[in-house]
């Protein structure tokens, strides 16, 4: 376990240096893009170093395996920050919403109005981002980006909960300069909706393991890293 420990506080450091590197190239503050480690399929003694070595901020996918990991991270000092990154069933909302700080993939428009409505009774409603389909993967979900703007009025309506921002896949499998058009097409659609609804959407949630350079060099305020993290270490 101490190897594994030394290990992932290796690649935290490589990771975060690669970060500040794409921020710098591209112009960018280094605190302007935020690290999500994506902790999804490693067990809580494997998250504990990466919290020791400063990364608060924790992403998985399914709703269940974060409702276990908040319990079995639940007595650390450190103040961890969960971030729900996949799709989110509707009946597994109110559950979810409280242990949060982000909500990552809104995908519909019902689950929106749905978070909205939630939101109405928490004091502290995590914020959200919209989930677009840049890759046109039928499996992925998500908005197409015609479709987000042709939803724009029932997007600006939702008022109770905090929309930040845009969020993306790039395509599984797909090499950087190809995930750069999808990186491309999620800032080109978030301006037109920022327009079109006059929310600041500030955030862009894009880029993982293989692509999180190229989303920072156009312009990733969140980037989800996984496999990175956990590279050499064996579960
Ligand atoms: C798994 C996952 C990631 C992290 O992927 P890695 O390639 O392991 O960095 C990011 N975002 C989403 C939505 C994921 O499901």
């Amino acid at each position: 376990m101490s190897n594994s420990s030394d290990r992932i506080r290796q690649n935290v450091e490589s990771v975060r240096g690669r970060i500040a590197a794409a921020a710098r190239r591209s112009g960018r503050a280094e605190g302007s893009v935020e690290l999500v480690a994506v902790t999804k399929k490693w067990p809580a003694e494997l998250v504990r170093p990466l919290i020791a070595a400063g990364v608060l901020d924790l992403g998985e996918n399914y709703p269940q395996e974060l409702w276990r990991k908040v319990e079995s991270l639940a007595e650390l000092e450190e103040p961890v920050r969960w971030h729900l990154i996949g799709h989110l069933q509707t009946n597994k909302a109110r559950r979810t919403m409280p242990l949060v700080r982000m909500i990552h993939a809104v995908d519909s428009l019902k689950l929106l109005q749905l978070l909205d409505t939630l939101a109405r009774e928490e004091s502290n409603p995590p914020s959200i981002c919209l989930q677009v389909n840049t890759s046109g993967e039928e499996s992925k979900h998500g908005w197409s980006a015609d479709k987000i703007l042709e939803d724009a009025d029932a997007i600006a309506a939702c008022r109770s909960i905090p929309i930040a921002g845009l969020m993306t896949i790039a395509g599984w499998g797909t090499d950087a300069e190809t995930a750069r058009s999808s990186f491309i097409q999620l800032r080109q659609t978030r301006d037109a909706l920022r327009q079109r609804t006059g929310l600041p959407l500030s955030a862009l949630s894009m880029g993982m393991s293989s692509d999180f350079e190229a989303a920072i060099e156009e312009g990733a305020t969140l980037v989800r890293v996984g496999s990175a993290l956990f590279e050499g270490v064996e579960a």
